[in-house]
């Protein structure tokens, strides 16, 4: 069998390929070199079975099981080779049957190396796909001869609503739609003719209705005969990109938009030079936009203001504040900043809203005022005015320099209130108010404390002594400005101030102290007769509490009798003959002893106790005068004084009448007594005075003005009035002969009186160059020191019966 075999094999040991002669059950027969070259064996140990062992189990379970059917067949098996491996390889294995020798022939061929390629070639394209559905841009490869795609990646099928296996072989036009492919043609052309890439935007209209931009590359691909053959397409998604930018052209137009519709000022600046500013902020500040442009925006700051908008913009600070602005005619305007930083066309630029805010701010300056000022003279009121004390008070003290506090109350301002109504008591006020202002420096401070109170700060000289001086002037000044008569409704009233001053340091310590103290000067100033200024004196304010413990005695002064009058000698000037005497009130104080009526009438007229003491004064003296006249002593008329009080009473007339009236003879009575007036009294309601002034000159009364000088009655006026007499003040007559002013208006008022047809009386008389004076001048009487003081009514009655003896021993001397 060996030598059959060994000669019939030698054909196939020539063929350069492996063979393999197997028998029906699989057992090698022959091998040929190259089988024996490829197993890396000897043949020797390849035959039989052995062969097998080059397959590994599988393979050969499937191999033997196609051996095992007699017909032709191919198949590819692995074929490990060696044991150790080596000659492993990929073989296509064709098995022939030939049925008459009863034997397969097997024919070889190593397929590994074609097998190996293929794979790479896989994994390639593999890698190759992996690249390209993860870019992302959308990639697709046409041929030029007919636009068939050849491959696309994922993101570019999916785009054009197929996928990336669909879509090869598919027309550029099936792609993406015969409208947009038409529109595409003229740079597919382009592309493709001079091979050059083309580059085009288009939108992408999406199945939800949305909008995708697009960025399309065309490139060409030449082939090696250097004619076009493809196309590579290559698309961006720049969506997002055009989505960002028209947001940000949509919020420049809102922007633009909001610039010109905003009603206030809007200005943009970048590193504080103006770019853009709308219409509202150009007419609140007067300049052109092309005036603005390129100027810094510190131009426009009011200059007290540039330090404080340089720090914001320095901080770059997003804040709203109050400011000033100026505008172009140099008016400086209060308003709101409100400040941004924005980007805009890629620039970081600061935005400032510019609110004009002087309405606003005048709202806040009238609500302050108001706050702090007195609606009705505009003065600063009490709240503001104890601020501005406690404040001036610490610099005081810091500085170690002096304070004059003044209260001002006006005397009887509650009558002119009450009689002439609010509307002339307003007009007063305010009148007062002025003239207290224009009487002050500018760095005086004055308030309206309330009701007819006035307070006066003023800053004092270098030592007490030298501020009494000043304090002195200054209050001087505002007496005499005050009482100035101020025509109401054509009516002249004069009010006169009672001026309580105080010091600090020194009177107080703190503010409401130096008030205090103030106020009781000022009731000093009213008890020592009104219009006048008194010093705070700490004893006096003692004093003030026994004034109060005086209005609880007051009342009982009357029923205990303790009231008396005395009465002091009015002399006719040319031939010294008495006729007539003022009745002056005393009180006999239990304990004080004689009180003058300065002690105590302010403390009755505040308790309106006047009214009673008054119409004891009265009836008092009218019994007095009645007795005199019925005793044939003939001295009368009686004077006696009227409390504003008591003439400005309801019913006063009536209750004068009823005085006189006691006495049984009404009318006698009446022409023995004669009332005084003070020339304040007769100035307040002129028509209402007159009508008084008939009523008790028709009952027989005489009327004397009192004080007269001092109240700058308006003398036509006085001409309408029913007066008897008219008494110059002795304020006048104390400086006469030697001061000028004083004798001249004393020779004014005697000539005034004599062309009017009344008495003159001059009082105060102490001097015999008084008396001279008077005498010159023609003034008709004289009361006085010089002639006689006021006398108990004992001692009034003797002083009178030996004036009437030497007048009879002066009259039976004469020739
Ligand atoms: P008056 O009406 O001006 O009275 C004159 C005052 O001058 C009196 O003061 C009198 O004592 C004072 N006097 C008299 N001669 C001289 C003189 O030569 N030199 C000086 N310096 N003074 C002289 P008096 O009595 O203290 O009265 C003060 C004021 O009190 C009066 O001023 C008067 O306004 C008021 N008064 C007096 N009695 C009454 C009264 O019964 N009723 C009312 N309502 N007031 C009265
Ligand atoms: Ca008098
Ligand atoms: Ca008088």
């Amino acid at each position: 069998m060996a030598r059959h075999a060994s000669a019939d094999h030698t054909a196939w040991d020539a063929l350069p390929g492996p063979v393999l002669l197997l028998d029906a059950q699989g057992s090698a027969l022959h091998v040929n070199p190259a089988f024996a070259a490829f197993a890396r064996r000897d043949a020797a140990h390849l035959l039989g079975r052995a062969w097998q062992e080059l397959l590994d189990a599988d393979s050969r379970r499937g191999l033997l099981a196609q051996l095992a059917q007699p017909a032709d067949f191919a198949t590819a098996l692995f074929v490990s080779g060696s044991a150790a491996g080596e000659g492993a390889a990929w073989v296509e294995w064709a098995a022939h049957w030939q049925a008459e020798a009863g034997r397969w022939l097997c024919l070889l061929h190593d397929a590994s190396a074609a097998k190996r390629s293929e794979a790479e070639a896989r994994e390639q394209a593999r890698l190759f796909r992996l690249l390209a559905d993860n870019v992302p841009v959308l990639i697709a490869y046409y041929r030029a001869s007919d636009f068939q795609c050849q491959f696309a990646n994922k993101a570019y099928a999916r785009t054009f609503g197929t996928d990336e296996r669909a879509v090869v072989g598919k027309t550029f036009a099936e792609v993406i739609g015969n409208d947009a492919a038409a529109q595409i043609e003229p740079r597919v052309q382009q592309m493709l003719h001079l091979q050059q890439p083309a580059a085009y935007e288009r939108e992408l209209a999406q199945p939800d209705g949305s909008t995708r931009f697009i960025d399309v590359n065309l490139l060409p691909h030449v082939g090696e005969g250097g004619d076009t053959v493809g196309c590579f397409v290559l698309i961006s998604d720049i969506t997002r990109h055009r989505l960002a930018e028209r947001a940000v052209r949509e919020s420049e137009e809102r922007l633009a938009k909001f610039l010109h519709a905003s009603a206030e000022g809007i200005v943009f600046h970048k590193d504080g030079v103006i770019t853009d500013a709308n219409p509202p902020l150009c007419a609140l500040i007067g300049y052109t936009l092309e005036e603005l442009r390129g100027r810094p925006a510190l131009d426009f700051v009011a200059p007290d203001q540039v330090p404080r908008v340089t720090a914001v913009m320095q901080a770059g600070q997003e804040i709203s504040y109050e400011t000033a602005v100026v505008d172009k005619a140099g008016r400086r305007i209060a308003v709101e900043f409100i400040v941004r930083t924005m980007l805009r066309n890629g620039e970081r630029l600061r935005m400032t809203i510019v609110r004009d805010i002087r309405d606003r701010q005048a709202a806040q300056a009238r609500i302050h005022h108001l706050a702090h000022h007195d609606a009705l003279t505009g003065l600063p009121n009490r709240m503001s005015f104890m601020e501005q004390l406690q404040q001036h008070m610490v610099a005081a003290e810091a500085e170690g320099t002096r304070l004059a506090l003044l209260f001002i109350d006006l005397d009887h301002f509650k009558r002119v209130n009450d009689s002439l109504g609010h509307l002339v008591g307003d007009t007063l006020l305010r009148t007062v108010a002025a003239r207290i202002l224009a009487s002050l420096r500018a760095t005086d401070v004055v308030a309206r404390f309330g009701g007819d109170e006035f307070m006066v700060l003023l800053h004092g000289g270098p030592s007490r002594e030298q501020q009494r001086d000043d304090v002195d002037e200054v209050a001087r000044k505002l007496l005499a400005a005050i009482e100035v008569p101020v025509n109401a409704e054509g009516r002249p009233i004069s009010v006169t101030p009672s001026i309580g001053v105080a010091f600090f340091p020194g009177d107080a310590g703190t503010p409401d102290e130096l008030i205090k103290n103030a106020d009781s000067a000022m009731y000093l100033a009213k008890s020592k007769g009104r219009a006048n200024h008194q010093f705070f004196d700490r004893g006096i304010a003692d004093s003030a509490y026994a004034a109060l413990v005086l209005e609880g005695q007051l009342a009982h002064a009357l029923e205990r009798g303790e009231f008396e009058l005395y009465f002091q000698p009015q002399l006719r000037l040319r031939d010294g003959v008495l006729v007539s005497c003022e009745a002056l009130l005393r009180w006999n104080h239990p304990e004080r002893g004689l009180l003058l009526p300065d002690q105590f009438i302010p403390v009755a007229e505040r308790q309106r106790l006047m009214l009673a003491i008054g119409q004891w004064a009265l009836t008092e003296a009218a019994r007095c005068a009645l007795r005199w006249d019925a005793q044939g002593l003939a001295v009368a008329p009686v004077a006696v004084n009227l409390s504003t009080v008591q003439f400005q009473s309801v019913g006063f007339v009536e209750a004068v009448a009823q005085v006189l009236a006691d006495d049984g003879d009404a009318a006698r009575a009446a022409r023995l007594i004669e009332l005084e007036l003070t020339e304040r009294m007769l100035m307040d309601d002129i028509g209402e005075v007159k009508h008084r002034l008939l009523r008790l000159k028709a009952m027989g009364l005489g009327i004397s003005v009192d004080d007269f000088g001092t109240g700058y009655s308006s003398l036509g006026h006085l001409k309408e009035l029913p007066i008897d007499k008219i008494k110059i003040d002795r304020s006048f007559v104390h400086d006469l002969p030697d001061n000028r002013d004083s004798a001249a208006i004393t020779r004014a008022i005697v000539q005034l009186g004599l062309s009017l047809g009344m008495t003159v009386t001059a009082e105060g008389v102490e001097t015999e160059a008084q008396r001279a004076f008077l005498l010159r001048q023609g003034c008709d009487q004289v009361q006085g020191l010089l002639i006689g003081p006021p006398m108990p009514l004992a001692a009034f009655e003797d002083w009178a019966r030996q004036r009437r003896a030497a007048e009879r021993g002066a009259a039976t001397s004469s020739p």
